[in-house]
């Protein structure tokens, strides 16, 4: 661990390496550039977020472990930050072992993480975590075995995937064989493996932040959290998140004492392991349930830019460099994601002065060269007196932002809400007042939903926490069976 900070693009330069280059690797960047560290960002397009602010940019193919270690000894970076999952995990166990550069937070964090069979035995079998019952299956008749065993409802899911691509929710014998054809088509690789895990009826899930940071006083690694993140997922994409998410005393103590488990055991003792964790957690009453870890900063907790004192990637920059670390919050704060809606290069996008016309409102276009409809393209930033405030400013201002062809004529009229105009104001005029928003909403997301004309998994399901917008929808989300969500 650097203990000295040099001057970027110099011999005494600090050097991180970001495998991965999207949005949350350019905000850790960003974060790192500003106490002077030298980055070099990887992915495998040409100006992805992250590389548009590094020092260097590469491109590589990263599930091919001998590129990935060329780049690695290419650079000589003192730091390896893998920021998505699928990476050749061989070349960093290798580059770990070797002390080229120390892989954070773990390269047996990164490779465990990856592999939903590895986590869960991890957190069952080893630290004896709350989890959902669940079972593993290697072709369709194993699998039928498995889901007669666990009971409907249930979710089949890759072991190797990312949130929510393969995944189904099982109602009834009739389910199988399409949740089997789904997951091997939805597998980030070529695998057959699948979990069987028993549907958690839960009220609510969140994501706890939870940072492996030195303690400058004892100068030994703790533990730190921010508070519980709420969201709300559709077809396994997050699109709002808030912050605090309200829960009971109990059910908070357990996260954190289930949190704090994961995440050390993410490390190989000393100072190994640190960084920031995303700790997904089903929560039911009191009841807590450990769901999946992030081994870096987690796309709900993009939120922290607005809510928190230091954002979850100015955390995650500080326990890499071993630097002290404050998890406060400042205001309640909400996010909700901008979607790009065309499948098209080099979009463009109207209504941001809108947007930013209530002063509670911040923006991060994310750059990204290549839109899809439902590709996130940037994330809309809001606080307020309460959450509740908060994620009614973040979700109408993502409501304004729209996005654009490139070829497209811009809006001549600034956008509606309802039948209020939104004035763009001038700079002597006095601020303008908040608009009164929506009706109010459910505060928590609720559990995934059946699809239509099924049965629900226990308690008729509410339609999520959106109430009737005055204004345009946000896009609907892909057709098809509707996995948890
Ligand atoms: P994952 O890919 O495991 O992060 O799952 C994506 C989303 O699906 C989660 O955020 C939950 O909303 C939902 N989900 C996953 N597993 C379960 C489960 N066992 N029970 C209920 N909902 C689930």
């Amino acid at each position: 661990m650097a203990t000295v900070i040099g001057t970027p693009l110099s011999p005494s330069a600090v050097r991180v390496l970001l495998l991965g280059s999207g949005e949350l690797g350019k905000e850790v960047t960003i974060a790192l550039q500003r106490f002077g560290v030298e980055v070099i960002a990887v992915d495998r397009y040409a100006d992805a977020p992250a590389h548009q602010v590094a020092h260097h940019a590469e491109v590589i193919d990263m599930t091919d472990a001998a590129q990935v270690r060329a780049v690695i000894d290419k650079h000589r970076p003192h730091y390896v930050l893998p920021e998505i999952e699928a990476i050749a995990t061989e070349a960093l166990e290798d580059v770990e072992k070797e002390g080229v550069a120390e892989v954070i937070p773990s390269a047996k964090a990164v490779s465990a993480t990856l592999d939903r069979e590895r986590i869960r035995r991890l957190a069952d079998e080893e630290l004896g975590l709350p989890t959902s019952p669940y079972l593993f299956a290697g072709s369709l008749e194993e699998m039928r075995r498995a889901v007669e065993a666990i009971g409907y409802p249930c979710v089949v899911k890759p072991v190797m995937s990312s949130s929510g691509k393969g995944q189904s929710v099982l109602y009834g014998p009739g389910d199988v064989d399409a949740a089997w054809e789904s997951a091997r088509t939805g597998a980030r690789v070529n695998n057959d493996r699948v979990i069987i895990e028993g549907f958690v009826d839960f009220d609510y899930e969140i994501t706890l932040l939870t940072v492996r940071a030195v303690d400058p006083a004892t100068g030994a690694l703790a533990t730190y959290f921010c508070d519980p993140i709420g969201h709300r997922q559709v077809a396994g994409d997050y699109v709002e998140s808030w912050q605090p998410q309200p829960m009971s005393e109990i059910a908070y103590g357990t996260a954190r004492s289930v949190a704090a488990r994961i995440a050390t055991a993410m490390g190989n003792g000393g100072t190994s392991g640190r960084g920031v964790f995303g700790v997904e957690l089903f929560v039911k009453g009191d009841e807590v349930y450990f769901s999946e870890v992030s081994p870096r900063p987690h796309d709900t907790g993009l939120v922290t830019m607005a809510s928190q004192r230091l954002s979850e990637f100015e955390l995650h920059a500080r326990a890499v460099l071993g630097l002290p670390v404050d998890t406060s919050a400042v205001s309640p704060g909400a996010s909700a994601v901008v979607y790009g809606r065309h499948d098209a290069e080099g979009i463009k996008f109207a209504g941001v002065a809108q947007a930013l016309a209530d002063p509670a409102v911040d923006l991060r276009l994310f750059g990204k060269p290549e839109s899809f409809a439902r590709r996130r393209m940037g994330v809309v930033l809001a606080v307020g007196p309460d959450t509740e405030t908060a994620r009614q400013r973040a979700t109408r201002a993502a409501e304004l932002v729209q996005p654009l062809l490139a070829d497209a004529e811009e809006p001549s009229a600034p956008p509606t809400i309802g039948q209020e105009t939104v004035a763009i104001p001038r700079p002597d005029a006095p601020p303008r007042p908040v608009h009164p928003g929506p009706p109010p909403r459910r505060p928590h997301p609720g559990p995934p939903q059946p699809p239509p004309g099924r049965p629900g998994p226990g308690r008729p399901g509410p339609a999520g926490p959106a109430g009737p917008r005055p204004s345009a929808p946000p896009p609907p989300p892909p057709p098809g069976p509707r996995p948890p969500a």
